[in-house]
């Protein structure tokens, strides 16, 4: 690659960011990274109708929790701003000027009576309305009016839109990255709008023009931006810039994770898994959205979930880190075919970076849980427990759930525990258990259960008389990991205690 790797997030703050929304991100980061390019963010918020308070700043933090640094953009600054799309709104009137006087563009003074009027007759018949190269010929545009005519409205300050003159009947051969040639007919195409009755540019040519003016090299993003592709380069041509027009690459879409279609954020909300990075109100209507973060998930594991979400590596490594996905990374393998999003993957995710955690890290998340419980514990305790648990968790909320007799002496039995393993007998050994542990001096799991052992074989009854009933005094229940070691923590006294109350009150 010859041109320095310039990419660019260009989200609108529309609502919060979706997980396809940061998997765009994602991807572009990496191959900024693999080709040691440049990552930067841009926000499109020339649309104010649709601008949702907060969304930037959640945009932005999210970007952070994943660990995506921009390089160069809003919050960060760098030679090519201002990097938000409102702040630049002085700068697109001449460009869309520059294609009205090249004859690529034209003003269109329609009023919205005339427009829905249009749309009405044309629904009459069954058809839909399209602002295109036959019916610009019967609207008020600057096609159809002589030059005075328009000066006049001009000058009478009148409302007008700027719209792109897309050529009649034309086909072209597109080049995606991900897609390869891609053929479109421009009779099928409207005259998009690229300048608005407010002053402001649409999303078509305030993209274009930014993405030439910042140096983009490649575009890379979501599916549905692939209809624009070929207004896109109709513009690159018109501006005359086709030389250093970006290459494209439409990623594939993220669908449901059963049946058709595209994942949606209600989705999330009905099957029970979040959509959203982080937690969202939406402030128009209070809604309020899950978020990995605060779902416990770990953004190491979200983001290699997400970077195999239409990439793979062509090899079965499934973890990676984020360097060796920015050292693998390559457009060339992303599909074309959406990528089918699957919670109990992502689940699995991040049990694989829970267990790689440390147990001294993990414990202080731990002690977050107990905290607001109002709980103290010895962390060391804290780290052995997280150590005896993780297995069997995908989050640290799962240690938490899965480790409460650890903190909370049982208070009551399990039923059906107490009928199967509490028999005639098993008070009078539960009264000689407590006499075998009573003498281990170091109360250590190798040492409590060589001691048990002993005793146990030197009597005539199986281990499980024993087990069964020593769990249920210790748990309350047929849970837990090996019992020996769940004692070491709780320590003597403590496992002592447990096992008298047992014993009186199953009396
Ligand atoms: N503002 C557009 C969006 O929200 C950007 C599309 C593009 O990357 O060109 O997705």
């Amino acid at each position: 690659m010859d041109r320095k790797v310039r990419v660019r997030f260009a989200p609108s703050p529309t609502g919060a960011l979706h997980l396809g929304g940061v998997r765009t991100a994602l991807f572009n980061y990496l191959f900024a990274r693999h080709h040691g390019g440049d990552f930067l963010l841009r926000i499109e918020d020339t649309d104010q109708t649709r601008y949702v308070p907060g969304a930037e700043e959640y945009i932005i933090e999210s970007l952070k929790w994943c660990g995506l640094t921009v390089d160069e953009g809003v919050g960060v600054g760098g030679e090519y701003g201002p990097y938000r799309q409102s702040e630049r709104k002085p700068l697109y009137k001449q460009y869309a000027l520059q294609l009205v006087e090249s004859g690529n563009a034209y003003y269109s003074f329609d009023s919205a009576e005339e427009l829905s009027a249009q749309r009405a007759a044309c629904e009459a018949k069954g058809e839909t309305f399209m602002y295109n190269a036959i019916s610009r010929k019967n609207m008020k545009n600057s096609l159809t009016m002589s030059a005075e005519e328009v000066k006049t409205l001009l000058d009478s300050g009148a409302n007008y839109v700027i719209r792109f003159k897309m050529p009649e009947n034309e086909d072209l051969y597109l080049h995606d990255i991900i897609r390869g040639e891609v053929h479109f007919n421009t009779s099928l195409l409207d005259d998009k709008v690229l300048f608005k009755a407010d002053g402001m540019p649409t999303y078509h040519l305030a993209n274009i023009v930014d993405d030439h003016l910042m140096k983009i090299s490649h575009v890379i993003r979501g599916e549905e931006w692939l209809p624009s592709l070929p207004l896109h380069v109709l513009l690159y041509r018109a501006f005359g810039w086709e030389d250093t027009m970006p290459e494209f690459a439409h990623l594939p879409l993220i669908l449901k994770p059963v049946g058709n279609g595209k994942l949606s954020k209600r989705d999330g909300n009905k099957m029970g898994f979040p959509v959203f990075p982080m937690e969202f109100t939406d402030p128009e209507t209070g809604e309020k959205w899950h978020g990995y973060k605060e779902d416990g998930y770990l953004p190491e594991a979200f983001i290699n979930m997400l970077a195999l979400l239409g990439w793979n590596p062509g090899t079965e490594q499934e973890i990676f880190t984020l360097q060796e996905l920015c050292d693998q990374f390559s457009l060339e393998r992303v599909n074309k075919s959406g990528a089918r999003f699957n919670p109990d993957k992502a689940k699995w995710f991040n049990h694989k970076y829970l267990v790689q955690k440390s147990d001294a890290e993990l414990a202080i998340q731990l002690n977050e849980f107990l905290v607001k419980d109002g709980i103290s514990y010895d962390m060391a305790k804290l780290e052995k427990i997280c150590r005896l648990l993780k297995e069997r968790a995908n989050f640290v909320a799962d240690i938490y759930n899965s480790s409460q007799y650890f903190y909370h002496a049982p208070q009551t039995y399990d039923e059906k525990g107490v009928k199967k393993s509490w028999k005639e007998e098993t008070p009078a050994l539960m009264e000689e258990l407590i006499d075998v542990l009573e003498k281990v001096s170091e109360f250590t799991s190798p040492n409590t259960e060589e001691a048990v052992k002993e005793w146990v074989a030197s009597k005539e009854v199986g281990f499980g008389k024993i087990m069964n009933p020593f769990r249920l005094a210790i748990i309350g229940s047929a849970d837990g990991p090996h019992m020996f070691d769940i004692i070491e923590i709780l320590g003597k006294e403590e496992t002592l205690t447990r096992l008298h109350r047992i014993i009186s009150t199953l009396k």
